[in-house]
């Protein structure tokens, strides 16, 4: 068997797109797991910058069967349309891509209910991508979701699809005193949805466990990252759905002991969109030159996001939770600059160290980060393949990441390019 794990083990945008895409030449398939277009995965494609929402980031890959799994929400019409834009670019999308039955659907609905209540919330709103991510989740387990198969036998998905969203209506006009949506205009979309993804609906869990059985190389790609899971993160500052390696079980009907190695993708800094503690984060200085380095605004939204010194409590807890084996450090690149670089080892939480990662919300707010101090190499490693090619001082920051975390580091990135990585070990 062998089958990978690739998961963020930070706050996200780690690059696990481009480090899938990377490895997806020597796969045979790419399962998403989780999520859905409130991801954007970054991918480079022959020298072009490529984002995938839903499609999985092997799908520029020939020969690579790329699905969406049950655990993912699905928005047809956004898929739609990011199929048209992925084939503009000389993408082939076809037989290449299945989208589990079971998947569910992200309706209009979903995103207008998501806004009027950040809306509501106002200063405490989450910071959602406002993609009615959270609402399909949420009407997946009240048991008023809508599998995305059920586009198969349109009168049927029709009717309840017509009896969900006058009840959403409700929702929208007494409650948040918005507009009403147009019913009859969603089901017309939703048609014309229909005629375009009917064709790579598939019953996927069995497939994807014969791959594995069969020694077919197999890419579970994650996205988010795991100190957003909703059991793990600290709430309610998470996304919808299972980020760990844990969510792969769910998500896509292979069971725990059939998932192979986990690798964890980290930056070489820490990253977060969105409202929620961050012990480490540099709100001006050099938060900003890691932002403008690292050109760090969301692939989904635009948003700045928010930058820090690497966090290796957090990293620490989300290597646990997701069982990661080995990592791959991101975006080395964006350090170049820094004559000495903190890593923060420990916490302080209401003046006691401590190096474990609170569970509670509350109580990381009160966390201070206890840095320890690395000399920066101030050189350019963009250009950098082998392990040699990186100064002295960025291999004793990854050195230190391994020492401090106990995982080994198997590769590093180095730039945006598909070919930035330097190697240190087998991958798959
Ligand atoms: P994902 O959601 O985890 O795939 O991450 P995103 O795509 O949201 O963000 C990663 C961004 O960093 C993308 O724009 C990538 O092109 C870029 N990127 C990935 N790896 C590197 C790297 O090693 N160095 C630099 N400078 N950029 C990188």
């Amino acid at each position: 068997m062998s089958s990978i794990v690739i998961v963020g083990a930070q706050w996200g945008d780690e690059g696990k797109g481009k480090i899938t895409n990377g490895l997806a030449s020597n796969a045979n398939m790419v399962v998403r797991f989780q999520g859905g277009s409130n991801a954007g995965h970054t991918v480079d494609v022959n020298g072009e910058p490529v984002v995938f929402h839903l499609l999985p980031s092997g799908i520029s890959v020939q020969g690579v069967l790329c699905v969406i799994g049950p655990g993912v929400v699905v928005d047809p019409l956004g898929l739609v349309e990011e199929i048209d834009g992925v084939r503009s670019r000389g993408i082939e999308v076809g037989e290449n891509f299945l989208i589990d039955v079971g998947a569910h659907m992200v309706m209009p609905y979903h995103r207008a209910v998501e806004a009027a209540e950040e809306e509501s919330r106002g200063g405490s709103a989450i910071g959602t991508t406002r993609k009615g991510i959270g609402p399909a989740y949420s009407d997946r387990y009240s048991r008023e979701g809508l599998p995305i198969g059920m586009l198969a036998s349109f009168g049927e998905f029709e009717e309840r699809l017509r009896a969900i969203a006058a009840r959403k209506n409700e929702i929208l006009t007494r409650l948040h005193g918005a507009e009403p949506l147009d019913i009859d205009a969603i089901v017309d979309d939703m048609r014309r949805a229909a005629d375009r993804l009917v064709p790579h609906l598939a019953d996927t869990p069995d497939l994807v466990r014969e791959a594995v059985a069969s020694g077919s190389n197999v890419i579970f790609e994650g996205a988010q990252g795991t100190l957003l899971d909703i059991s793990f993160g600290t709430y309610p500052y998470v996304t919808s759905s299972h980020t760990s390696a844990a969510g792969v079980a769910p998500g896509t009907g292979v069971p725990p002991s059939m998932v192979g190695e986990v690798l964890g993708v980290a930056k070489a800094y820490i990253t977060r969109v969105g409202a929620g503690p961050f012990p480490t984060e540099l709100p001006d200085g050099e938060g900003e030159t890691i932002r403008d380095r690292g050109q760090e605004y969301g692939a989904t939204t635009g948003r700045p996001r928010r930058c820090g010194w690497l966090d290796i409590v957090a990293l620490r807890y989300a290597i646990g939770v997701s069982g990661m084996d080995r990592l791959i450090i991101t975006k080395l690149d964006v350090l170049d600059a820094f004559e000495t670089i903190p890593i923060c080892v420990r916490y302080r939480i209401d003046g006691v160290e401590t190096d474990r990662f609170p569970r509670s919300a509350v109580e990381l707010s009160r966390a201070e980060p206890v840095y320890e101090e690395m000399p920066g190499w101030q050189a350019d490693t963009t250009a950098a393949r082998r392990h040699d090619d990186l100064p002295p001082e960025a291999m004793a920051y990854l050195r230190r990441i391994e020492e401090l975390t106990g995982v080994p580091v198997a590769a590093a990135s180095v730039g945006a390019a598909a070919h930035a990585v330097v190697q240190f070990a087998e991958i798959l």
